[in-house]
Order: structure tokens, then C-alpha cells, then sequence
């Protein structure tokens, strides 16, 4: 495994890892979780990826319990969780990254994972009724007190982060230090584009999700939609109902040859394609199994043979007609 820096910070993250979006309390139990989370482990993985409102809060339900089987070395690990979609209905507990949202936000993941303290602490999506400086503040004081080390954003615009940051600037106050957007071969231009001048401007890190468009780029869809796959599940019509599934399907089906000529799956190839990006610190994947896992990882190889005329072969398999 390599690790890279997480932006400016000095932790250092596993260029793979592995989050519980979907899998954790919809696929997976206890058991069948702590089976993916050893098989990244095993392989050099140090960063897990959660969110209280994965599973309304089963998802770090089954984390927690899944770590305490696994008795790994606290030091050895890290573990992120998200606020912002919240638990409850109420006008203070929901779509919200209110100062008592956050404080108690983290108290009830915390407790729900095992954990004194998570590594990193999402704004899970920005809020347009909370003033950025009060959310700067509230994460500020979360890490300062010792329950999260590092604090950043998901899916945020350039123009908030930077604002965020500024305000922690002028005030002394703890930085955002990493931002989670998608990025995949087909979501490019928030992390490509959007957010150039953040890298070297304040040191922004990436923990970079859906690397294969919810399974799309594994190529599985290629004659329909397997029994028990994610696209198959209730809940989730909205990624089987995205009218643009039919061309993911097609460019992920193109990537094959491609994939085959590196000896190669197109699954492991679109998560090195997202692994090449030095700005990139990790790259979240999912796995709804151990087998996965262990394909998926092997991404890493890869990586050196993405040339210019692979990356070619790549732009144009997934660049849509
Ligand atoms: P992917 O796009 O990689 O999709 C993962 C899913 O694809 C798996 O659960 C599995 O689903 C299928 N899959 C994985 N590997 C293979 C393979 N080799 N062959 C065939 N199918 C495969 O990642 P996710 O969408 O799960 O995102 C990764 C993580 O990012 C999440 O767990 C979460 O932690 C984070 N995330 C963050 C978001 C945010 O807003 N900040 C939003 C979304 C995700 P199945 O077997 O069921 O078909």
C-alpha cells in the first residue's frame, strides 16, 4: 500500500480506502463487515469511511461493533464520520450544520461507533441557513476539544471552502483541511477544474468517493441489473432511474478492452485512473464484499501503466457521443 499525505496535514492516509455507504446496514451485518474491513486492513488500508446518516445510523453501528471484533490498535487506523442530513425531523435537526446540530452530531456518532474521538469530521453537504462562520467555529471547537483531530467539507464549492478557511484564518481558529467530492472517469471537473487553486493555495487534501459510479464502471450492468447489486436495491430507484445510465453503461462496457489489454478489470482500472491524480489523498471505495475488496485493491498496480496513450484510449471510452 502507499500512503499519501492528506493535503498540507501530517497524517497520512492509504491512497485506497474503504467506505460503508449503502453496504453497511442495507447488505451487510456485522460480521460480513468486519470480513471487508480485515481484508483492507490485511491489504495496508488505514482509512474507513462513514456518515451518521449511512443506514440512519447503523452503518457506524456496525463500524463500531465490526472494530471492537477486530481489536486493532487505535493508532493504526482512522475513521471518518459526516454530519448534516441528521437523524431527526425538527427545523434543528435536519439539513443543518447548526453549532448545537454539530456538537450534538458528533456526541451520538461517537457514541454509535465505540470511539473517543474520529479522525476526520465531514460538513456533509454545506447549509445555506447557517453562516459559514458559525459552522468554522463549531467544527473549530469539536476539534479542539479532542472529538474529531481534522475537519472538512463534502461537497462544497471552491468559493465556501476558501471562505471557511479564511474565517479559521483571521480568527486563529482550526482549518478545514480536506474536502470529499465525487470523482470518477465520468464526474471530473470539481476536482480537475473547480478546485486547482485550493491544492497549493491552502493545502486542501481529497478523500474522493464513488470511484466507480456506484458500481457503473465495474461494468456489471453491462446485460442488465444483477439480483442483489446496488442498483437493484429499494431505496436507491433514483440511480437506477438516472436517465443517463444507458450511456454509463455503454462507456463502462468501451473500458473493457482497455482493461483486458492491461491484464486488467474495468473495475480496477477506473479506481487507478482516480489513484493517478497526485491531489487526490484516498480514494473511498465500496465494496459489498471481501472478493471485491481484493480486486479492488490491486488497482494500485495499475497505476504505473497508465500512460498517454492509455489515458487516451480512456478520455475517449468515456466520453459520451
Ligand atoms: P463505488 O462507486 O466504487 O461503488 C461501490 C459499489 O460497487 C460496491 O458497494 C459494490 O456494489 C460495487 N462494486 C465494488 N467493487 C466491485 C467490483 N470489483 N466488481 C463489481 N462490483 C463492484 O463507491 P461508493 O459509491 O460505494 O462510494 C465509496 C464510498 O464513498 C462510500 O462508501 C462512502 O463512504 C463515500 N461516499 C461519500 C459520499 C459523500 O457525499 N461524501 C457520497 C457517496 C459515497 P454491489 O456489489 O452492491 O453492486
Amino acid at each position: 500500500m502507499e500512503y499519501r499525505r492528506l493535503g498540507s496535514a501530517g497524517i497520512k492516509v492509504s491512497t485506497l480506502s474503504l467506505g460503508s455507504w449503502v453496504t453497511y446496514g442495507k447488505q451487510v451485518d456485522v460480521d460480513a463487515a468486519a470480513a471487508s474491513l480485515a481484508a483492507a486492513y490485511g491489504a495496508g488500508v488505514n482509512f474507513f469511511d462513514n456518515a451518521e446518516s449511512y443506514a440512519q445510523g447503523a452503518s457506524e453501528s456496525i463500524m463500531g461493533a465490526a472494530l471492537r471484533k477486530l481489536r486493532w490498535r487505535r493508532g493504526s487506523y482512522l475513521v471518518s464520520t459526516k454530519i448534516y442530513w441528521g437523524l431527526a425531523e425538527g427545523p434543528n435537526e435536519k439539513n443543518t450544520l447548526n453549532r448545537k446540530r454539530l456538537l450534538e452530531g458528533i456526541d451520538g456518532s461517537l457514541e454509535r461507533l465505540s470511539l473517543d474521538y474520529v479522525d476526520l469530521l465531514f460538513c456533509h453537504r454545506p447549509d445555506p441557513e447557517t453562516t459559514v462562520e458559525e459552522v468554522v467555529w463549531a467544527m473549530s471547537d469539536i476539534v479542539a476539544s479532542g472529538r474529531a483531530m481534522y475537519w472538512g467539507t463534502s461537497e462544497w464549492s471552491a468559493d465556501q471552502i476558501r471562505e471557511a478557511w479564511d474565517i479559521a484564518d483571521r480568527r486563529n481558529l482550526r482549518k478545514p483541511q480536506m474536502e470529499q467530492p465525487q470523482y470518477n472517469l465520468l464526474h471530473r471537473d470539481k476536482v480537475e477544474v473547480e478546485f486547482a487553486r485550493l491544492y497549493d493555495g491552502i493545502g486542501l487534501g481529497l478523500t474522493t468517493w464513488s470511484p466507480l459510479a456506484s458500481g457503473v464502471l465495474s461494468g456489471k450492468y453491462a446485460a442488465g441489473i444483477p439480483e442483489g447489486s446496488r442498483l437493484s436495491l429499494s431505496g436507491y430507484e433514483w440511480l437506477r432511474d438516472d436517465p443517463e445510465l444507458p450511456r454509463k453503461v455503454a462507456a463502462a462496457k468501451r473500458l473493457e478492452p482497455i482493461a483486458r489489454d492491461l491484464g486488467a478489470t474495468p473495475a480496477q482500472l477506473a479506481i487507478a485512473w482516480c489513484a493517478r491524480n497526485p491531489r487526490v489523498s484516498t480514494v473511498i471505495t465500496g465494496a459489498s464484499r471481501p472478493e471485491q475488496v481484493t480486486e479492488n485493491l490491486k488497482a494500485l498496480d495499475l497505476v504505473p501503466m497508465l500512460d498517454a496513450g492509455v489515458l487516451k484510449a480512456i478520455d475517449e471510452a468515456t466520453s459520451f457521443p
